[in-house]
Order: C-alpha cells, then sequence, then structure tokens
C-alpha cells in the first residue's frame, strides 16, 4: 500500500486504512444490521447539516450525477420551470440533466472566474416568474467558484421559489446549516470531502417537498419518493445497495466526527 499513489483529486481520494478495512466485511442487504447501517450513516449525515427537524436523507447508488438527476427528476414536477445558475462545466451538466429530462430550463451564466450574486438572482427572478426552482453548484469543482449561496438562498425564498443545490465537493468542508439556509434539496456523495469510497450519493430533500412530489419522477430507479417511502416503511433500500460503500462511508463518517 505504501507505494500506491496519493489521490488528490476533488473524489474519489485516498481513504484512511480504518475505511478500507470496513469493506473487509460483507453484509446481507435485507438484514436487520445492515439497515440499521444505512439508517445510522443517514442520521449523522443529517447532522452535518442540521437538518433533522426539516429534511429527509434519502440515500441512492451511483456517482454523484446519478443523485444530482434523481433530485431534479423527483422534485421538479414535470410542468416545472429550472433557473439554472452557470459558472463551469458542473453547471453546464445541471442544464444538460434539465433538458434530458425534459424540465424546461433557462440557464445564466458567468464568468468562469465569476461568483453569480444575489443581486443576479434577484433580477432573473423578477425578469421570469414563471422559474418554480432555481439549480446552482455550491463550489463549481472546475473553475473553484464559491458562490454565496446563503445570500442567494434567502432571494430565492423571498420570491417563494425552490433551490436545488449541487454541494458535491463543499458538503463537509463547508459549513451549511439548513436552519439558516432555506433549500429543497442538497445533494452530495460518498467519495468527496467526507473521504468515503465512491458509489453512492445521497439528497437532502426537505420534508414536504419530498412528500407532495409523488408521481414526478420519470424514471423507476431514480425515483427519490419511491426510495424514501420504501426505505421509512421497511428500513431498506429499495433495490440491492452498494453495501460495502455505505460501510465504508458509515467509518469514514466516525472519523469526521472524531476530528471534529
Ligand atoms: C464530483 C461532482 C459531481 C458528481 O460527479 P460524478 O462524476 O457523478 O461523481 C457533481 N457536481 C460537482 C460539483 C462535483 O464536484
Amino acid at each position: 500500500m505504501s507505494n500506491a499513489p496519493i489521490l488528490l483529486t476533488p473524489g474519489p481520494l485516498t481513504t484512511s486504512a480504518r475505511t478500507r478495512q470496513a469493506m473487509l466485511v460483507d453484509w446481507g442487504s435485507w438484514d436487520r444490521d445492515f439497515n440499521q447501517l444505512t439508517a445510522s450513516v443517514c442520521e449523522q449525515l443529517l447532522a452535518i447539516i442540521d437538518g433533522s427537524a426539516s429534511h429527509h436523507c434519502v440515500p441512492l447508488q451511483g456517482s454523484g450525477t446519478f443523485a444530482v438527476e434523481a433530485a431534479i427528476g423527483t422534485l421538479v414536477p414535470r410542468d416545472g420551470k429550472v433557473l439554472v445558475l452557470i459558472n463551469g462545466a458542473y453547471g453546464q451538466r445541471l442544464a444538460k440533466i434539465c433538458k434530458v429530462l425534459g424540465r424546461t430550463c433557462s440557464t445564466f451564466e458567468t464568468a468562469e472566474d465569476q461568483p453569480t450574486t444575489a443581486a443576479d438572482v434577484e433580477r432573473l427572478l423578477a425578469a421570469d416568474p414563471g422559474v418554480t426552482h432555481v439549480a446552482l453548484i455550491h463550489c463549481e469543482t472546475s473553475t473553484g467558484i464559491l458562490n454565496p449561496l446563503p445570500e442567494i438562498a434567502q432571494v430565492i425564498k423571498s420570491h417563494g421559489k425552490r433551490l436545488i443545490i449541487d454541494a458535491m465537493s463543499s458538503f463537509g468542508a463547508l459549513p451549511i446549516d439548513a436552519r439558516a439556509v432555506p433549500f429543497e434539496a442538497l445533494i452530495a456523495a460518498s467519495g468527496k470531502c467526507l473521504e468515503g469510497v465512491p458509489g453512492m450519493g445521497f439528497v437532502f430533500a426537505e420534508k414536504t417537498a419530498l412528500a407532495a412530489a409523488e408521481g414526478n419522477a420519470h424514471s423507476l430507479a431514480m425515483d427519490l419518493y419511491d426510495q424514501h417511502t420504501y426505505m421509512a416503511k421497511t428500513g431498506q433500500w429499495r433495490f440491492t445497495p452498494p453495501t460495502h460503500v455505505v460501510a465504508a462511508l458509515h467509518e469514514a463518517l466516525q472519523q469526521y466526527n472524531e476530528e471534529g
């Protein structure tokens, strides 16, 4: 192992020996012990944003993009309209997801060294009352831009619109407080800042919004309403879970909490 390269990319990155060790155990995907492991992971993830009162944590198999696509497909109704704020490649991907899913979208793009401002969003929402959701990248990994999330979120709330945040490369590294920043969904994944292994994403979805999202999804496997409803009822993932990834993330979260 000492000759293994150290990964300094945004993710997947080098994991600790403890995290890798946690993958040496096999779990039955429908066993009570594994259900408890999943529940503990979701609880710890929610605690990071102080979101347990307002949001559900819905885990999903796949890479981060799967979870972003699932969040948009589940939470944006088919007749909704998404304003996508872009300052790099991942923002472009948000717009592409909307197009592929058939959700109407408009885009606002800044130069790759310019964050979007709250004043930009104020102007854009005032100009287009048809927008139902705003989607943005918190920290645009491809350019390093950090968008001013709390200010933008307040503007969106004051217009009565809903916010979807791709926080893939900021969640776990920068503080985000669900009690102070209003959002409908925030998305991250196992293999980024938390230093788990790649293989699952998770969406913090506002409880009331998720409850109202039945039937929105265009897809069976990517339906977060269904994923959550089934998990709430049975404690189990709907389809085969990435058991070793969940175990590794559980162990990575323990270390995250120990480090404070
Ligand atoms: C890594 C990342 C994603 C997800 O990419 P995947 O290749 O699907 O894991 C999405 N958004 C941002 C900002 C990212 O950094």
